[in-house]
């Protein structure tokens, strides 16, 4: 099966270590706060690359296993969950469509003013959001656009019970990929040692220079 949890697992393990000899510190910005998807993940210890291992490569890694976890999902619910699927492709053509509307979300002190500033002589605006407002929406004519009609509360709870048999199959797919990637472990880290320690290495020496040179030393 092409799309097993993981068969996807090891061919993004692929993607991920042909990836890692083209890493270089520096690459990517810092970050000043934890990053949520790498933090205490589940993924990046059953991988092996808790400690030692530069933010940037986990980073990635852990991306990747994101990809396999929703396409995952994703297929599942296609496949088994009709009401829930529905109602993504409703909210995916909503979100498609929806274009500016400067006059939504005013606050009520600034609904049913103008919208633009008078306009200083000799200086036109290249587009006014009078003209924007007024734009007809592309869509408009397309019955999609016609809003659905509300669900009941038993088509609510239907789809909720969809929701959470989605997430207890993301919860089991998370599980099997762990276990598929602590099958990798060794390769990857052997990638890690290779690729990524020697650089680290040499930033750290060359830290260590800079901090020595006399440009460093504290005149006393
Ligand atoms: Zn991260």
């Amino acid at each position: 099966m092409e799309g097993s949890v993981e068969s996807r697992t090891s061919h993004e393990v692929d993607n991920w270590l042909r990836w890692l000899p083209r890493w270089h510190p520096g690459t990517h910005r810092t970050r000043a706060r934890l990053c949520r998807q790498c933090f205490g993940s589940p993924v990046i210890a059953a991988a092996g690359l808790t400690e030692d291992v530069p933010h940037a490569v986990q980073h990635a890694l852990a991306m990747r296993m994101k990809i396999v976890v929703d396409a995952s999902v994703d297929e599942y619910t296609e496949q088994h969950l009709p009401l829930l699927s529905r109602e993504l492709r409703l909210d995916e053509v909503r979100r498609a469509r929806r274009v500016y509307r400067p006059t939504e979300g005013l606050d009520p002190e600034h609904r049913g003013l103008d919208l633009d500033p008078p306009t200083p002589k000799d200086s036109p605006y290249l587009f006014t959001f009078g003209e924007l407002a007024g734009l007809p929406n592309p869509d408009d004519s397309d019955e999609l656009d016609v809003p659905a009609p509300p669900l009941s509360a038993d088509e609510k709870a239907a789809v909720l019970r969809e929701v959470a048999i989605a997430d207890a199959y993301a919860a089991e797919a998370g599980r099997r990929l762990c276990v598929e990637l602590a099958r990798h472990r060794l390769r990857m880290r052997a990638a890690v040692a290779e690729f990524v320690e020697p650089q680290v290495q040499a930033l750290l020496a060359d830290l260590e220079s800079t901090l020595d040179s006399p440009h460093w030393r504290r005149e006393s």
